[in-house]
C-alpha cells in the first residue's frame, strides 16, 4: 500500500472509510484471489453469512467479481464502507495502491 507521507496504517484506513467510501471495493471491478485466499475468504463468508460468487480458475485462483454482488460491492463490505476483514484482507487489496493514483485519497491529493 502507497501512502502519503506522514499517514498512518490507522489514518489510511479510516479515510479509505470516511473519506473515499471505499471507492475501490465496489464498481465495475474484480478482485483476483490468490489459490490459497481461496479457502479462507470463503470461510469470511460463511462467518459473516456473505453471498460470495467466486469464479475459480485453472490454477487455483479465483476472481471476485464485484458486480456479481449487491449493490456492486465487494460482500466483505459492511454499511459504514469498511473492510468486514481488513486485518486479514488479500494480497491484492493489501497492495493497493502501489503507488500516487489520483482520487485515491490516502496516496494523492489528486482528483
Ligand atoms: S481508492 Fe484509495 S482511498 Fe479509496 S478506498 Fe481505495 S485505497 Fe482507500
Ligand atoms: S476484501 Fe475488503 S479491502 Fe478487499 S475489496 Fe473487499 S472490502 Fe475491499
Amino acid at each position: 500500500m502507497f501512502r502519503k507521507p506522514g499517514l498512518s496504517v490507522l489514518e489510511a484506513q479510516r479515510l479509505c472509510r470516511d473519506a473515499c467510501g471505499a471507492l475501490c471495493c465496489q464498481g465495475p471491478q474484480v478482485l483476483v484471489l490468490d489459490a490459497h485466499e481461496v479457502a479462507p475468504m470463503r470461510d469470511h463468508a460463511a462467518r459473516l453469512e456473505a453471498e460470495l460468487v467466486l469464479h475459480t480458475h485453472p490454477d487455483g485462483r479465483a476472481s471476485l467479481r464485484f458486480p456479481d454482488h449487491e449493490d456492486d460491492r465487494c460482500p466483505m463490505l459492511d454499511d459504514t464502507d469498511a473492510c468486514r476483514i481488513y486485518d486479514a484482507r488479500p494480497t491484492r487489496c493489501r497492495a493497493f495502491p502501489e503507488g500516487p493514483r489520483p482520487g485515491c485519497v490516502i496516496s494523492s491529493d489528486e482528483t
